[in-house]
């Protein structure tokens, strides 16, 4: 306990009493191997190569990396995971993350699979928000053209896409639910912005139901989270912003220096971390106009937002405030949370295995390249271990 009453992102009990000793000993193992680079890279490689040579790869994957990451392969196997998640007081987004689909029936596939997340969520306490990549509703090609370069028939393809976008958006506020639309690569975001400010703009009149996100890894977000502020203001609506740092550094840089342009990206983290703070405090000082929804895996930030919160004397139960972590990862931010009565949610991703490999392979990465988080991860997973077998020997 601490002066404010913050939460203790260290308390391993709380943090993990949701798993089981079988649960925990997985955890450990997978937080292991993926500290090992090398090794993360070597697996990764033989993932995308037995995916490419349509080798059976479920039978290794889904008891191992998909069970820690994902819910299950659609939306009733992940029923336990999202009764779990409840029990502890952290709600669910259930993420159905299809990539790479290129065809207009598969987008409709993808609409519809979303759609039967917008109903699962429907009267059901127990999930917090649907989401969607815009990505998986259009294709990138038409995402990323100059709309004022538009042919007939990219103009018919955008109209679908517009109704994809807006039929999710429509049964959400329908279901008085609410709803998240992922950031992108830069080269898509403008045509995402356009599709989410409009969307809020129809259906965030009394409250946010359509919610935008900002990545701070960009250096032009904060002005631009400031300026969709005012825009909303004048134009009657409120803001639903997700805060990220961004998750296509790598593929951004890489991209900007091979075209000549200038990178889009802050020239350092720390530049990063000082406008995801700015970020947040802005969307705190404007709470009646912006609804916030923190996604991080960062404790600094998660601790933060909480004691920013405390000396606003704002709520830990304000429902215009939700944090949000990733299924499978920062469990001592996301429970730790919800044991103080903070808003918590994961998203939770499903799907077909193999359609999920992209995402693994991604989670895979991200936990081996992060300076220092598996590591406090599997410290604490080390901690709760020993302070289980602890307990049971006196
Ligand atoms: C619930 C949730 C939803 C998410 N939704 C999205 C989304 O819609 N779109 C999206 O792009 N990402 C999304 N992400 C991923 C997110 O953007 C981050 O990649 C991830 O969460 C790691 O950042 P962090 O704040 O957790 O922690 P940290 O570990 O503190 O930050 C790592 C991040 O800092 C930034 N960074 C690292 N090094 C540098 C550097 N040298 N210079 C500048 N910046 C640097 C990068 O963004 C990197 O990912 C989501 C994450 C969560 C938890």
């Amino acid at each position: 306990m601490n002066e404010k009453n913050l939460p203790d992102f260290g308390n391993t009990e709380l943090a993990f009493r949701h798993l089981s000793d079988k649960d925990l000993g997985r955890g450990r193992l997978l937080f292991e191997l993926l500290s090992r680079p090398w090794l993360v890279a070597v697996g990764s490689f033989m993932a995308k190569l037995a995916l490419a040579i349509r080798f059976p790869i479920s039978w290794a994957v889904k008891p191992t990396v998909y069970a820690q990451f994902c819910g299950g392969e659609h939306i009733a196997e992940s029923e336990a995971t999202i009764a779990m998640l409840y029990k502890h007081n952290v709600r669910t987004i259930l993420d159905y993350s299809a990539e790479g689909v290129d065809s207009e029936k598969e987008l409709d596939i993808t609409c519809s699979e979303i759609l039967k997340t917008v109903e699962a969520a429907s009267e059901d306490p127990r999930h917090a928000f649907a989401v969607f990549k815009p990505s998986g509703l259009s294709t990138n090609g038409l995402l990323a053209k100059d709309k004022s370069k538009f042919s007939q028939t990219d103009q018919e393809a955008w109209s679908r896409v517009e109704r994809r976008v807006r039929s999710i958006c429509a049964a959400t506020a329908e279901a008085g639910g609410r709803v998240l639309i992922d950031a992108e690569e830069t080269w898509l975001q403008d045509a995402i912005d356009e599709l989410a400010e409009d969307m809020m703009s129809d259906f965030n009149r009394e409250t946010a139901v359509v919610y935008t996100t900002v990545q701070l890894y960009r250096h032009d977000r904060l002005d631009y989270l400031k300026d969709l502020a005012t825009r909303a203001e004048e134009s009657g609506f409120i803001v639903g912003i997700k805060l990220v740092r961004g998750a296509y550094m790598e593929k951004e840089r890489e991209r900007a220096d091979r075209k000549g342009y200038p990178s889009p990206i802050q020239i350092d983290k720390k530049h990063t971390d000082a406008d995801f703070d700015s970020a947040l405090s802005f969307c705190l000082d404007n709470l009646d106009k912006v609804h916030l929804f923190a996604g991080s895996h960062n404790e600094i930030s998660n601790l933060s937002l909480c004691e920013m919160m405390s000396d606003r004397g704002i709520e830990n139960n304000d429902p215009r405030i939700t944090f949000s972590q990733l299924l499978g990862m920062s469990d001592p931010i996301t429970f730790n949370l919800a044991a103080h009565g903070y808003n918590v949610a994961k998203y939770v991703p499903y799907g077909p295995i193999r359609e999920a490999m992209p995402y693994l392979i991604r989670r895979a990465k991200e936990n081996s390249s992060v300076e220092g988080q598996t590591t406090r991860e599997l410290t604490l997973i080390r901690k709760e271990v020993a302070r289980r077998s602890q307990s049971i020997s006196n």
